[in-house]
């Protein structure tokens, strides 16, 4: 419930915190990082083929070096730990889903767009509207990678808070990049019934938390963005069981949440029935403006698009040194109906976040610094640290006793800025991706604005959000 007060001070909650995370907080936006390193330049490149993971599974990378992480053995009682699968899928079983075929020959498109998670599949849809012919491909299911495993918080904005953002690139650029992403809620709210535009809340954990919301709250107000103090304490706040009296937070009413793989799937479908040819199973093996190849199969096409996030190093080695891969984490429970969470909620600097289901499950992700440097370039698993705190949070912060029934992990893109990238990185070749933990929006959105770029060479919306 959004309530008027002024912002409080959450020592109790703050205390908690501490005790969970064992420490006091800190801001964990994305900051400068360590650069990956490039493993090539060459075009087109030769790419390693990933294997292919079941249905709704993100393929394991056995080449990764950094994979010295701790996998869960030790919490789950007999019958075995979870599966490496995200709780959308008990959600996502759509009537006459099935997965695209494995490309097999030699196809032609004005289009071919790589990686079919929500961006890849928004560039498909937008071509389709502006009546080009279009090939889709991934290297393995629809959305199996984060874009089917991530928290389905549909929010405004880029990964930093909007008074952030207006400070580290400008009010008119944070402007452009807040007002695109709410339109994109809209359209997507538009065009999918199963999007609830709930809004979502932020938890202040301590008082320097809380005087940043304050911040917040003035900034958005003052640039006539919705937003309105939240009072964590009522009754029917419903942000969990355990907040403690003198929390605070905010209310941003123009989020969304969504099952993002369940969402996914019902866009492929939209693609397939417009006339996309959709492939699954299909690593692009070479990537150049006009030819695109897999194991199996050759596109043939007049520009491409690359939509893979936090693999783009892989696939375009040119752009490793600036998106790095990072993992990040969450759980999901049984149906309870011991906590009512209708909106999602984020608290911690957006460290830890969580939601309900319409079924009442609890999907609750974070805890990406419990883990240290293990979640950079790490295998896409559950590790015990990230897992240890998100499981302590959802019994004593959040107040759920429910079994936990999945806990999943997937990899990300994450950039210096926190601003991701959408540019033409060889002639004919546009990548996107870098959305720095937050790409359900706004990768939909850069996925139609680099499609615009494709076609028309241009677009005066790029125009806005980038320095070009
Ligand atoms: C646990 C977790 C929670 C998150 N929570 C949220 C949230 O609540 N809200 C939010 O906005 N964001 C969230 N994110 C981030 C969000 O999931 C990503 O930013 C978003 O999914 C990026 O979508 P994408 O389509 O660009 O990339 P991806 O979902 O990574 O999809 C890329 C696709 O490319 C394919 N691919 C890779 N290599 C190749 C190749 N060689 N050839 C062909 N295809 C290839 C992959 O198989 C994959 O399907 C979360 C992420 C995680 C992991």
């Amino acid at each position: 419930m959004a309530g008027d007060g002024a912002p409080g001070r959450p020592g109790l909650l703050a205390r908690l915190w501490a005790r969970l995370t064992g420490h006091g907080s800190g801001v964990d936006t994305p900051g400068p990082t360590s650069p990956t390193e490039p493993v090539g330049a060459s075009s087109p490149t030769q790419l390693v083929e990933t294997p292919a993971a079941p249905d709704g599974q993100e393929p394991a990378d056995q080449s990764d070096p950094a994979s010295h992480h701790v996998v869960l053995t030790e919490r789950t009682p007999a019958g075995g730990e979870p599966p490496n699968e995200p709780v959308w899928a008990t959600g996502a079983d759509l009537p006459g889903w099935h997965q695209p075929p494995r490309l097999e020959g030699e196809v032609h498109a004005d289009l071919c767009v790589i990686g079919l998670g929500g961006s890849g599949l928004a560039a498909v849809a937008e071509a389709l509207d502006a009546g080009q012919t279009v090939v889709g491909i991934d290297a393995g299911p629809i959305a199996g990678r984060a874009a089917g495993r991530n928290g389905g918080f549909l929010l405004a904005g880029t990964a930093l808070f909007h008074h952030d953002a207006v400070r580290r690139y400008g009010r008119e650029r944070a402007l452009a990049w807040y007002r695109g992403t709410v339109e994109e809620i809209e359209r997507m709210a538009a065009a999918d019934p199963e999007v609830r535009q709930v809004g979502s809340v932020r938890l202040a954990i301590d008082d320097q938390e809380a005087a940043d919301v304050e911040r917040q709250l003035a900034v958005m107000r003052d640039d006539g963005l919705a937003v309105e103090a939240f009072d964590p304490t009522a009754p029917d706040a419903g942000v969990g069981a355990a907040v403690a009296e003198d929390a605070v937070g905010l209310l941003v009413p123009d989020d969304a949440m969504a099952n993002p793989l369940a969402r996914c799937r019902r866009l492929a479908a939209r693609c397939v029935d417009a006339g996309a040819q959709l492939f699954t199973d299909s690593p692009a093996t070479t990537v150049s403006g006009n030819r695109v190849t897999t194991p199996d199969g050759v596109v043939h096409c007049d520009a491409v698009v690359v939509a893979v996030d936090g693999v783009l190093g892989a696939i375009l080695p040119e752009l490793a040194p600036r998106v790095r891969p990072v993992r990040l984490q969450m759980l999901g429970t049984e149906p309870t109906d011991e906590v009512t969470v209708p909106r999602p909620v984020y608290a911690r600097w957006g460290l830890d976040y969580w939601s309900q289901a319409p079924d009442g499950r609890i999907a609750l992700g974070g805890g990406r610094d419990q883990g240290g440097d293990e979640e950079e370039a790490a295998r896409p698993e559950p590790s015990e640290p990230v897992q240890d705190h998100l499981e302590t949070l959802l019994r004593e912060r959040i107040g759920v006793t429910a079994p936990i029934s999945h806990r999943w992990a997937a990899t990300v893109g994450f950039t210096p800025s926190g601003l991701p990238l959408c540019e033409q990185v060889r002639p004919g070749v546009w990548a996107i991706g870098g959305y720095s933990g937050t790409g359900n929006v706004i990768g939909a959105m850069l996925g139609r604005i680099a499609v615009e770029l494709a076609v028309t060479g241009s677009s005066d919306r790029a125009d806005l959000l980038f320095d070009t």
